[in-house]
């Protein structure tokens, strides 16, 4: 065995205690990683000497569940003689690794005793090789200068960049988004604080980061193979590349613009300027659909906080299957009129803010009396103009939270009066629909009303004619869930047309 690479790499992630470990799959060891083998031998050991429940006796590699410190660890052998792990506690919470060992490796031995095979067997003979591999250090000049650009750069030598979000005087949240320029071709690796925004590792995401190599036109999920803790690396070609690298995929104006460009044509769109922002910059109003006596005005909103990008694209979907010819989107104008503010804080969505918690508070608590935001002031008056009886706030959560790695719905309860059942009915027509792929959800986390901080939803909610009001939740990048732009899409169409099949409670039996 000694010399092979070895299908394994690590990401820790101790957030809850039930979820100590990470382990991802990856092609390849990275060269020169040879710090993993000692992570992962320390976390295995802890995970397995903290426990206080017996070990099973033996195990063969018979598929079995044993519950292990409260987890369920999966075993079971693959066609080709490999071990499975899964270190699960919920349904939308696992972690696993494909180990591959022998079959008979395995009988007699505890859990402890098959970890410690993967150790000695595998992991240890394979340190010289990886050493030897060790690529040359890269150097990158980091640049923001361009819209939704955010990095404060700390050390910047051959090898390694330090990179944290910039906050700009606002409080600690996640939100990075550079490009990199090659000086020198080789390995870089981009170091993110070890705490971020209260998380550990909390700088990059389940999916690791977002990167393009097209000056920002497409993106994908790095994955995690050359992430690990609060880093990760990227191999440069040769001298000149320029790679754009940040915590989620951006969404910005031009996006926006690209969007509207492409549905230019469309007789059922109609855009036109909501406000100026404080910056100057025009904040786009849609409508789609055309309003009328029996007709109900719905608002839709993304982008109150100007990092929770992942929404955008979702929006996008919900917008486009809305002014579309297929049967949902006929039927949606028969009922409703949409209006869209799909990017709210426009200035901090440009300027590559993090927006959430914003000093003195941000756009979605400013729905009051002193609001500061002339967007949201803007948004208050349409609402008193068009009487809005639906209003859908988009937003995504927090990056690493694992609570936070599912749809979910929050909002009042009984303001308006149905909307809990409304929400819900809303909900499982779009659970419905969505395929295996996406994220967990919807759930449905509206509760009493309590809070009574001036959000968009609690504003619309406590209008008398509304039928529904709330925020949409979308998740960044959950583990093993798609969440790239074409997915998302096509989840905001699905939304749509579970929106158009939904029976609402209008408030009035
Ligand atoms: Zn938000």
């Amino acid at each position: 065995m000694t010399g092979r690479c070895f299908p394994i790499s690590l990401r820790s992630s101790n957030l809850r205690s039930w979820w100590p470990v990470e382990f991802q799959r990856s092609r390849n060891f990275p060269p020169g990683s040879t710090r993993h083998f000692g992570s992962i031998a320390g976390k295995l050991n802890s995970l397995l000497t903290e426990g206080t429940s017996p070990a099973p006796a033996s195990l063969t590699c018979a598929d079995r569940i044993v519950t292990f410190r409260n987890r369920q660890l999966l075993i079971h052998s693959g066609s080709s003689g490999s071990l499975h792990l899964l270190i699960a506690e919920t349904d939308h919470m696992r972690t696993s690794a494909t180990l591959p060992l022998r079959a008979h490796s395995f009988r007699g031995l505890s859990i402890a005793g098959i970890v410690l095979a993967i150790l000695t067997q595998y992991l240890v003979p394979v340190l010289p090789a990886a050493e030897a591999d060790s690529p040359a250090a890269g150097s990158v000049t980091i640049s923001t200068e361009f819209p939704g650009g955010n990095a404060a750069t700390g050390q910047n030598e051959a090898g390694l960049v330090q990179i944290a979000p910039d906050l700009r005087g606002d409080n600690p949240w996640f939100y990075w988004y550079f490009a990199a320029t090659a000086k020198q071709a080789g390995r870089v690796v981009f170091e993110t604080p070890a705490k971020v925004a209260g998380f550990k590792n909390g700088g990059i995401g389940f999916q690791g980061p977002a990167i393009s190599t097209d000056g920002g036109s497409t993106w994908q999920w790095m994955g995690t193979e050359n992430v690990k803790d609060n880093t990760f690396f990227y191999d440069f070609a040769r001298a000149g590349d320029v790679v754009r690298f940040a915590v989620t995929i951006p969404y910005v104006q031009s996006d926006l613009k690209a969007f509207l460009k492409q549905h230019a044509d469309n007789p059922h769109l109609k855009q036109s300027e909501l406000t100026t922002s404080r910056n100057g910059r025009s904040v786009d109003l849609l409508q789609i659909g055309t309003p009328g006596p029996n007709v109900q005005p719905v608002l839709v909103t993304a982008r109150h906080h100007a990092a929770e990008t992942i929404a955008s694209y979702v929006l996008e979907g919900f917008l486009q299957e809305a002014m579309s010819d297929e049967p949902a989107g006929v039927a949606f104008r028969e009922k409703y009129v949409l209006f869209a503010v799909p990017l709210v804080d426009t200035d901090g969505v440009a300027e590559g803010d993090q927006g959430k918690n914003r000093k003195p508070w941000d756009h979605n608590r400013d729905y009051k009396e002193g609001s500061i935001y002339p967007e949201v002031q803007a948004i208050m008056a349409l609402g008193e103009a068009q009487n809005f009886r639906f209003a859908l706030d988009f937003h995504c959560p927090t990056l690493v939270f694992p609570d936070h790695q599912v749809m979910y719905f929050v909002g009042a309860k009984t303001h308006p009066q149905h909307n809990f059942q409304n929400v819900t009915l809303f909900a499982e027509r779009i659970k419905a629909g969505l395929p295996k792929t996406a994220p967990h959800g919807p759930l449905v986390w509206l509760r009493a009303e309590k809070d009574a901080s001036p959000k968009s939803s609690r504003f619309f909610g406590f209008r008398d004619d509304t039928t529904l009001s709330a925020t949409l939740e979308i998740p960044f990048a959950p583990p093993g869930r798609k969440t790239d732009p074409a997915s998302c899409r096509l989840y905001g169409q699905i939304m749509l047309k579970a929106f158009v099949e939904t029976e609402f409670l209008t408030g009035k039996e």
